[in-house]
């Protein structure tokens, strides 16, 4: 089976595009959030290899279930999906623990890129 990962993004044409491009690139999409509370119930509940994670969403934004999901689990790995302009909100992210990001609108080869770095470069044994 390939590398798990869960998608949390309130748009539910984001979330599809975000499975197709994943799905093609060999992951395997074992949930979907469309809220920063639910992808931490979902993390918890499904250990995913990676997190897709939006930054603007309701209820629970993208940072704060970042920082909830690391605080879980400190090797946790979150990279952020941004909208074009949100480079203050990104930096946050990564100083709230996410290892990296993507920006809308996709290229499903550069997601599949990032994700696969993202894995790489840390490697963890279970
Ligand atoms: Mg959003």
């Amino acid at each position: 089976m390939g590398k798990t990962v869960l998608i949390a993004d309130d748009s539910m044409f984001m979330r599809w595009i975000l499975q197709k491009a994943l799905t093609d690139a060999g992951y395997h999409v074992v949930g979907e959030a469309e809220n920063g509370q639910i992808a931490v119930e979902l993390y918890q509940k499904l250990h995913p290899d990676v997190v897709t994670m939006d930054i603007t969403m309701s209820v629970m934004d993208g940072i704060k279930a970042t920082e909830a999901i690391l605080n879980l689990d400190p090797d946790a790995r979150v990279v952020m999906c941004s909208a074009m302009g949100q480079k203050s909100l990104v930096r946050e992210a990564l100083e709230a623990g996410a290892r990296d990001f993507i920006v809308k609108p996709f290229n499903p080869k550069q997601i599949a890129e990032v994700m696969d770095k993202v894995l790489e470069s840390t490697a963890r044994s279970c």
